[in-house]
């Protein structure tokens, strides 16, 4: 199997794997202990919040471990709805993964106003928008999805950071696709991350929270992580993130996704390459097919050999298509012949060569099939 959806979940890295068995086979002691192998587990969590601190160009103190990005995004909102007089403001973004989304949701549920930046054909958000939005209302917090995971579009989250600090609101960065992919070149206020998505195991995330800023946990109880988010630390994972942060910390190149793409424009110009003139994930290739059925697609790359994922949500039967497409002006139809190839560093260039004859072949296999079962189009 190529595995081309990265974006979704990464494989677990060996020296990953190798820095977490330790604490899942020999020493399985809780870090606040205090004989020898809680002390021992104590020094790897803490070892680990340093790796991730250096990736997030932060201090060790200001790096919570929490159990996914979900987590990390839904304490952020929690805190600063918390700790805001008032019905505060929201501004975010049209074009956020679903943890954003649903947060934005029941931010207005309880009576805040939220502002949803539009993205423009280029994916990327106008900032003369989110100027004025910081004018309309006091608002507290800018949250946005720093690189997507549909396109991989990045936001200049520096002129963001800079604008909202100075109409005094905070910023929170979705940073779950930057990370190992591009550098983290703004200080926000709060960062997610999720292990999963640069190598690490599920079920563990970690969330940047900048020391001079109020803090309201979510999770409450033994207080650890010195109070802000309370739960016996997952070592294992807390361990693994360290060593994934620490492999992370030298970006990917874009050498796989350029001569994927490259190779399948050359045999296919028609087909649309989503922020392709923004600043983008260097490993991240969104794709409109024209008369392709994404679903169709993803039957036959699968049988193929290929992992990858559909850029709409037709391929889970869901009847409405990708909103990330959507805000950026594309219709169903272009969403429903939207596929996703994601890479990781794990990729070699030999799947990169070999996928592109696959994605054409099993194009003009759905082509013919579609001829013979106009059913398989349904997007088109
Ligand atoms: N944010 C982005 C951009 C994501 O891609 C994801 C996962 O798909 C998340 C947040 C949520 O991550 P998790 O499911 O690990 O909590």
């Amino acid at each position: 199997m190529i595995y081309l959806d990265a974006n979704a979940t990464t494989p677990l890295d060996p020296a990953v794997l190798e820095a977490m068995l330790p604490f899942l086979r020999e020493n399985q002691a809780n870090p606040s202990s205090s004989y020898s192998t809680g002390r021992q587990a104590r020094r790897a969590v803490e070892a680990a919040r340093d790796a991730v601190a250096a990736l997030a160009g932060a201090e060790a103190r200001e790096v919570v471990f929490t159990s996914c990005a979900t987590e990390s995004i839904n304490t952020v909102h929690e805190s600063v709805w918390h700790l805001w007089p008032e019905k505060p403001l929201l501004i975010t973004t049209a074009a956020e993964h679903a943890a954003g989304l649903e947060c934005a949701r029941r931010w207005q549920r309880r009576g805040g106003s939220v502002h949803h930046l539009k993205t423009g054909q280029s994916g990327l958000i106008d900032l003369a928008e989110l100027e004025a939005a910081l004018k309309s209302a006091p608002a507290a917090l800018v949250s946005v999805l720093w690189a997507n995971n549909e396109t991989g579009v990045i936001q200049p989250m520096r002129e963001i950071t800079a604008l909202a600090h100075a109409h005094g609101a905070l910023v929170h960065a979705d940073a779950v696709q930057m990370i190992g992919k591009a550098r983290l070149d703004a200080e926000t206020d709060f960062l997610s991350l999720s292990g999963h998505k640069f190598h690490a195991p599920k079920g563990i995330g970690a969330l940047v929270v900048n020391r001079h800023v109020r803090f309201e946990p979510l999770m409450l109880g033994g207080g650890q992580e010195s109070g802000r988010r309370s739960g016996t630390e997952n070592v294992p994972g807390i361990a693994g993130l360290g060593k994934a942060a620490e492999l992370a910390m030298k970006p990917c190149g874009s050498e796989l996704r350029d001569v994927f793409e490259r190779g399948i424009r050359a045999q296919w110009p028609e087909v649309v390459i989503h922020g392709q003139n923004a600043p983008r994930l260097p490993t991240t290739s969104s794709i409109c097919m024209p008369g392709i059925d994404a679903a169709g697609m993803l039957i036959l790359l699968d049988q193929a050999g290929v992992a990858c994922s559909a850029g709409s949500a037709c391929h889970t039967a869901a009847l409405h298509p990708s909103h990330v497409l959507e805000a950026m002006g594309y219709d169903a139809a272009h969403a429903g012949s939207t596929l996703r190839f994601s890479f990781s560093r794990l990729n070699t260039m030999e799947e990169a060569i070999r996928a592109v004859e696959i994605v054409l072949q099993a194009a003009q296999k759905l082509r013919l099939l579609a001829g013979a079962d106009s059913s398989l189009v349904v997007c088109a």
